[in-house]
């Protein structure tokens, strides 16, 4: 159910509403908009004592039942955008964000060198790989925590926040505890245990859309982190499976379009993964922009030829930078900025 509060109410208002919330069985999640506050009441109605009395609170505007599955996600429950802040840079606002940076951490000077030219070209975040999913056990896994810190010397002398990928349980508190933003792969999209771990760590997570996953079935995966009470939750298309195989993956860009419709949260677009290719990444970054996407998340390495994972699709620092000053035309023409 929806519980709308009038505009008027105090936080101890609001307060009472959340407590009866909860005595009458149901979980609550406020989300407070900018012209209203809403608070999402989860339980089985069934079961549970009717949430309609509340209408006959002086505090509360209307209650009503969420029709769509994706519940907290949906529009339905938070019809204005949402924002996410990952160690101040705020995503979902005017400004799209650019998370930029090598697919994996492999040193300190190509992590420095990386992070100090994507900063100077205009990026506001530094993603990079400390545990890697690779396809073979053979390949090259990540530096682990020795990543994690060179991510975290890289944002003191940077001041970007970093994204970087959860990719078990057991890494939880560690990763946590170096990241601003949760990566999780296209691998682990539907490992229920694995968001609700991320999702109690409190750190926004980036959910990646699976790489066979329908919309919906991407929607409910997000639901996990919302409904275990972390409401910073960002949803990224990085391709998906097709017949072609031109392109590692087909990037679906209809993806950003459905999702801004369906779901209040912001939209990130991986052109990357997406197209496997580096010389198609550009183009597939100004589409993403112009298709409405919230932020990019783009692999950059000093020297792809010789990077240790995905070499083919990562663009070079100069590249990047003529990126950046590509995309600023096409913002501006859908009313944002980069
Ligand atoms: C990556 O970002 O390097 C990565 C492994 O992403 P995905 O899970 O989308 O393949
Ligand atoms: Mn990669």
């Amino acid at each position: 159910m929806i519980v709308v509060l009038k505009n008027s109410v105090s936080p101890e208002e609001e307060q009472a509403v959340v407590e009866e919330i909860k005595k009458l069985g149901y979980q609550p999640h406020v989300m407070h908009g900018v012209a209203r506050t809403v608070i999402g009441a989860i339980g089985d109605e069934h079961s549970h004592r009717d949430l309609d009395v509340l209408n006959a609170w002086p505090q509360v505007e209307s209650v009503t039942p969420i029709q769509q599955r994706h519940k907290l996600v949906s529009r339905e429950a938070h019809p204005e955008d949402s924002t996410v802040n990952a160690g101040g840079v705020i995503v979902g606002g005017k400004k799209i964000q650019v998370m930029a940076g090598p697919c994996s951490v492999e040193s300190e000077e190509q992590l420095m060198k990386t992070a100090h030219a994507v900063k100077a070209a205009g990026a506001t975040m530094l993603r990079g790989g400390a545990y890697k999913p690779r396809t073979s056990p053979y390949e090259f896994q990540g530096l682990g925590e020795d990543g994690l810190k060179l991510l975290a010397k890289a944002r003191e002398e940077t001041g970007l926040p970093i994204v970087t990928e959860l990719l078990s349980q057991d890494h939880a508190e560690l990763v946590a505890e170096y990241a601003d933003m949760l990566q999780i792969g296209t691998r682990n999209a539907q490992n229920f245990q694995l968001l609700i771990a991320a999702a109690k760590t409190g750190k926004p997570v980036l959910l990646k859309r699976g790489m066979s996953m329908r919309i919906m079935e991407w929607l409910l995966a997000g639901e996990y982190v919302l409904a275990n009470q972390n409401p910073n939750l960002l949803f990224c298309e990085r391709g998906v499976r097709t017949f072609e195989d031109y392109t590692r993956n087909t990037l679906d860009l209809s993806a950003v379009a459905v999702v801004k419709n369906e779901s209040h949260c912001p939209v990130v677009v991986d052109p990357s993964q997406g197209c496997g290719k580096a010389a198609l990444v550009r183009a597939m970054c100004k589409g993403a922009v112009a298709m409405g996407a919230d932020a990019l998340l783009i692999e950059v390495h000093p020297d792809p030829a010789h990077a240790i994972s995905d070499a083919a699709q990562q663009i070079d620092l100069e590249g990047f930078g003529e990126l950046m000053q590509e995309l600023k035309p096409i913002a501006e023409s859908v009313g944002r900025e980069v």
